[in-house]
């Protein structure tokens, strides 16, 4: 057909952008990812890798060389409620070789999903370039998109343009395609406390309610995550009202981080991430497809927000790579069937989270817990239960199968170039 594979062009290197870069090149196609930044540092952005994303990291031959990178393993999901914790999941008894949500810096797992790609001969990771917009044909079809590097602003044509540049994509915008806001009643204040060694040791990934706000901890090599909710748009009085609040609220629902709040003494100590639940109707038209949070904002509630992006990933690289490999601009229908095997996940995802968003809402204007602490206690104790709801969190609602051809290259240990 063509002289080679695809130009495929992918627009951000986070966990959606960088995965599928990795797993188009290994397919046979031609891959460049533009990042705008010059490396993969950045902090409070998730960082649970999930037993499905390591599962699949392990048919690709890649599982154990990630975890042997600093990274805690989390087998609890608790909710802490005035009569108590309650264990709502427990990855513990899932079958398989990863019964356990990692908990990695994104940076660091960004770097090693940069490196493997960089091993490829097919694919290329270029940091320090911002994509400003999109090139078209006369047809109205993309084909390719603008960017700008230190040396100045440059043109890169594509056969696809997959814009995979998360929850402010430009590519998104540049392509007129519209996210519709599916309501979030909440913010979350990100900030870190240091670990004890006297800190109970089954603490993981636990959640602790009070009357107006709830305190999220996440295990992780740099201590304590601890994100602190507040009311949607509270921020501004929040920081005027100052960290004693926050410090007090902290230590009253997590005694035992009582001894460390007075290290938190500045607002500058803590990130702000407005919470957003999101979708973007048609994720594709003619050139260019969305993916991870550039077609879907999901709440961090449930973590969520990589596994999805990782299942878009693998989804796209199944139904991209055939068109890929054998060249020239990919059709629509394939672009449309990644839309057509993702959405009903992602929906299902959200519309829980929506359902928990009004929750929250409800409670702090009637006072009533947002858990119903009785009764979840009474389910949670049935057989299976937290089995299967470790299950659901761990896989998502439909976790997409790697394409047969990128399992073979991954069985057969190959980082070769064979046959493009
Ligand atoms: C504060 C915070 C906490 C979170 N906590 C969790 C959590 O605990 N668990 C969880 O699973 N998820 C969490 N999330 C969500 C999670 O980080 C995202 O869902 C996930 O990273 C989405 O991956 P992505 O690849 O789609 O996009 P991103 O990770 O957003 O990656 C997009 C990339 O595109 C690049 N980019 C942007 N614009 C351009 C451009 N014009 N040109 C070139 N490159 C560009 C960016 O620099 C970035 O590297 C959190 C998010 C935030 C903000």
């Amino acid at each position: 057909m063509s002289g080679g594979p695809s130009r495929c062009v992918i627009v951000g290197g986070g966990p959606g952008g960088m995965l599928l870069a990795y797993l188009l090149a290994r397919a046979g196609a031609a891959v460049t990812v533009l990042e705008s930044h010059r490396d993969f540092d950045r902090d409070f952005r998730g960082d649970s890798l999930h037993p499905y994303t390591l599962e699949l990291l392990d048919q690709l031959g890649l599982a154990d060389e990630l975890l042997r990178l600093p990274h805690e393993r989390a087998r609890y999901f608790r909710f802490h409620t005035p009569s108590g914790p309650i264990t709502t999941a427990d990855y513990g008894k899932l079958p398989g070789r990863f019964p356990f949500v990692a908990l990695m810096p994104q940076a660091r797992f960004l770097d090693f999903l940069a490196a493997q790609v960089r091993r490829l001969p097919a694919a290329q990771v270029r940091t320090g370039c911002k994509v400003t917009g999109l090139l078209h044909d006369s047809g109205g079809r993309v084909r390719g998109v603008r960017y700008r590097d230190e040396s100045g602003s440059r043109d890169l044509p594509a056969d696809v343009v997959i814009g995979a540049d998360g929850r402010f994509s430009r590519v998104r915008r540049a392509a007129g395609l519209t996210a519709e806001s599916l309501g979030a009643s909440t913010d979350l204040l990100w900030f870190r406390l240091p670990r004890n060694p006297s800190d109970p040791p089954d603490a993981d990934v636990d959640l602790f309610f009070g009357r107006d706000h709830y305190v999220g901890l996440l295990t992780g090599i740099a201590g304590w995550q601890i994100g602190y909710s507040l009311p949607k748009g509270g921020y501004p009085a929040a920081r005027e009202a100052g960290v004693a609040p926050i410090r007090a609220t902290v230590a009253e629902l997590v005694p035992w981080l009582a001894d460390r709040v007075p290290l938190l003494t500045d607002f500058a100590q803590t990130t702000l991430l407005s919470v957003d639940i999101s979708r973007v109707p048609q994720w594709w038209k003619p050139g260019l497809l969305l993916i991870g949070d550039a077609a879907h904002v999901i709440s961090p509630v449930g973590g969520n927000g990589i596994l999805m992006a990782v299942q878009d990933a693998v989804a796209a690289a199944r139904h991209l790579a055939p068109a890929a490999r054998a060249g020239g601009p990919l059709p629509d229908h394939v672009l449309a069937a990644v839309q057509a095997e993702r959405e009903p996940a992602v929906r299902q995802v959200q519309a829980a989270q929506v359902r928990t968003e009004k929750r929250a809402a409800a409670a702090r204007e009637t006072g009533r817990p947002i858990v119903p602490a009785g009764l979840l206690k009474i389910v949670t104790m049935l057989p299976g239960i937290r089995r299967r709801a470790a299950k659901a969190n761990a896989y998502g609602p439909v976790p997409p199968a790697l394409a047969p051809e990128i399992l073979h290259r991954a069985e057969t240990g190959g980082h070769d170039s064979a046959g493009y």
